[in-house]
């Protein structure tokens, strides 16, 4: 069983067998739970590591495998519940990498997509936007102009 705690800073100690839980910095930490003592830091974001909390346990999905370390331990904390699970091959491992850089990557060009459609919107239904776009010409144009000199 995995305790938790909710922090706003990760302590400088990390106790054995906590995961540390930070919502400020959106990061979660603990000690690699075969007993190797390499502390474990999982970012928390929609392209990282998702937590669950039910108001008594904690979750992490997806699994955690620390394949830089030299226990290579792989395991699922799942209603703070440690779940192992098998050895990844390095086949495996470089797959699961790559599988999460094309995530970020999609993650990524579709927040441009959002960006640009929000962009149209206002310029649509604000008069403001057009100021904004003005300074934004005048601003770059200075810039511009300025590295010339
Ligand atoms: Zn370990």
């Amino acid at each position: 069983m995995l305790q938790f705690k909710f922090v706003e800073f990760i302590p400088e100690k990390i106790e054995k067998g906590v995961l540390y839980i930070s919502t400020t910095f959106c990061t979660a930490i603990h000690k690699c739970v075969c007993g190797c003592g390499n502390e474990v830091v999982t970012p928390l974001s929609p392209t990282d590591w998702e937590l669950t909390f039910d108001g008594k346990s904690v979750s992490l999905y997806p699994s955690i495998g620390n394949w830089s370390f030299e226990c290579e331990s792989h395991y699922f904390i799942t209603k703070n519940r440690i779940e192992w699970s098998n050895k990844w091959s390095k086949e495996q491992v470089l797959r699961g990498r790559n599988y999460s850089i094309k995530l970020k990557e999609e993650f990524s060009e579709n927040q441009v997509v959002e960006k640009v459609i929000v962009h149209k919107e206002i310029s649509k239904n604000e008069k403001g936007f057009n100021l904004k776009s003005i300074a934004l010409f005048f601003r770059r144009f200075f810039k511009t102009k300025r590295r010339h000199h």
